[in-house]
């Protein structure tokens, strides 16, 4: 999709610091932190929330849930804790209208998020 930041990411045609990569799924590090580990696992596909992606594909979902959890084996938060975040719509605060699954750990997450 044109003008999509992150499927511009996807496609190399913007850098970003990437710790996975395959076929369908790309994960990298968030240009902002809001914890020491905080990396986002986007479909190479644009598909513009959660929501869309599963009824397109629910495999691929999965697949990013799937990712999102060797992310975090890979950044010694397993064990710890983590959090998988997607934010959907203004009032959720999504920016990026590419679905993209938030992984933050690394410290201790307050509940309920702000
Ligand atoms: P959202 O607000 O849509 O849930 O999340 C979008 C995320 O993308 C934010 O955490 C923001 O810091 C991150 N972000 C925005 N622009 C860039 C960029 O150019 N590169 C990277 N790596 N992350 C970005
Ligand atoms: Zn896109």
């Amino acid at each position: 999709m044109t003008d999509c930041l992150f499927c511009s990411i996807a496609g190399g045609d913007i850098p970003a610091d990437v710790v996975f990569r395959d076929d369908d799924v790309v994960a990298f590090r968030d240009i902002d932190p809001k914890a020491p580990v905080h990396v986002l696992v986007i479909p190479t596909a644009h598909h513009a929330n959660a929501a869309d992606a599963a009824a397109a594909s629910p495999e691929l979902v999965g697949r990013l849930i799937e990712v999102a959890g060797q992310i975090a084996a890979d950044e010694g938060v397993a064990d710890s804790g983590y959090r998988i975040v997607t934010n959907t719509g203004d009032e959720a605060g999504q920016s990026v209208h590419h679905l993209h699954l938030h992984v933050l750990g690394g410290r201790t997450l307050t509940w309920p998020p702000g």
